[in-house]
């Protein structure tokens, strides 16, 4: 039997060959390749040792909000879309179990709603709580790293194993227990209490957002790490002058010089000869080595 038919006997799966994944990252750079659709764990749990045992490589995007997918796709793209009860979200809780797939954004609500103390710090980030907990996405207002009590994860072989989260857990805009492989399915979060100051300080962090980054454009956040935390990289990209530089469809973004837009159908050999040209200039100005904070697979 070849992998394909294996997939096609499971329950709770969708597998779309060749698909286009341009809709899968909010910056929707041109891609194709192929997408598996997952509806529970047990699914996933099928699915991991079937691509170990076809030795077939994959990737999980959960909003696509940090990934950039090439126009040619050589992984399979694993996208979770696991059940969840949203009458937990309609009262406050003590601790919340919730599913790796969903959206931060409903979390925000939940926490203006009930005054959550510790929520506002992943503020107005777009990310599945999965994606969010593998980045350890964070704001100047703190990292989400911090409300983590635990993570459910399904091994390759197709186990589910349980991280108890600790001190040195995760560091700036990264884990270290998320092993080659291993997909996130679940975590268990917690908060700090009430602070009624909660609601007002989220809505007023949303406008800052508003005001200082291209919200309403496709991009995938900031492109490089800031090489220090006093040297913003978008800072450093604006001091050279390069706000509103093109790349055909691509231009740096005249609001944050940090956020590549993505203007119309961009495609990859035009954000490789965008960063190309950053890190260049980087390098030959300030002999600074710029690093990518948005995820590229190899291709
Ligand atoms: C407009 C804009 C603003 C942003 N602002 C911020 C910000 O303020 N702070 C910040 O930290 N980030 C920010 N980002 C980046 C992005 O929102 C975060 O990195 C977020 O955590 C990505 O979540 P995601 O679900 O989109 O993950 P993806 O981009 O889909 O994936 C990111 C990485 O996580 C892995 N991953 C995703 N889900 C799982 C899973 N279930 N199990 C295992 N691995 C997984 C992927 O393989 C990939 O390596 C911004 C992005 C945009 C577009």
């Amino acid at each position: 039997m070849s992998l394909e038919e294996e997939l096609k006997q499971l329950s709770d799966i969708v597998f779309l060959p060749q698909h286009d994944l341009t809709s899968f990252t909010t910056f929707r750079l041109f891609s194709r390749g192929d997408l598996i659709e997952i509806k529970s764990v047990s699914a996933l749990q099928k699915i991991l040792p079937l691509l170990k045992k076809y030795q077939k490589p994959y990737l999980v995007v959960g909003w696509g909000a940090n990934q950039i997918l090439p126009a040619e796709c050589k992984q399979i793209i694993l996208h979770l879309s696991l059940p969840f009860d949203g009458s937990l979200l309609n009262e406050k809780q003590e601790e919340y179990t919730l599913p790796a797939s969903l959206g931060l954004n409903h979390l925000t609500a939940h926490a203006v709603k009930f005054a959550l103390k510790g929520w506002e710090v992943f503020t107005g980030i777009p990310a599945s709580l999965g994606g969010a907990i593998y980045m350890n996405a964070g704001t100047n207002l703190g990292e989400i790293g911090n409300l983590i009590k635990k993570v459910t994860l399904v091994t390759p072989e197709g186990n589910i194993r349980e991280e108890v989260i600790r001190s040195g857990s995760f560091s700036y805009r990264h884990n270290h227990f998320v092993k080659a492989g291993e997909v996130i399915v679940g975590a268990t979060m917690i908060h700090h209490g009430v602070d009624e100051s909660i609601p007002q300080r989220i809505r007023e962090y949303l406008e800052y957002r508003k005001r200082s980054q291209p919200l309403a454009t496709k991009n995938c956040g900031c492109v490089f790490k800031n090489p220090l935390k006093e040297l913003p990289a978008g800072r450093l990209i604006d001091s050279l002058g390069l706000k509103g530089l093109r790349s055909g469809n691509l231009r740096i973004s005249e609001k944050h010089a940090n956020f590549i837009e993505n203007t119309g159908e961009a495609n990859w050999d035009q954000f490789s000869a965008l960063i190309s040209t950053i890190k260049h200039q980087m390098d030959h100005f300030y002999g600074i080595e710029f690093e990518l904070e948005v995820k590229i697979p190899y291709h």
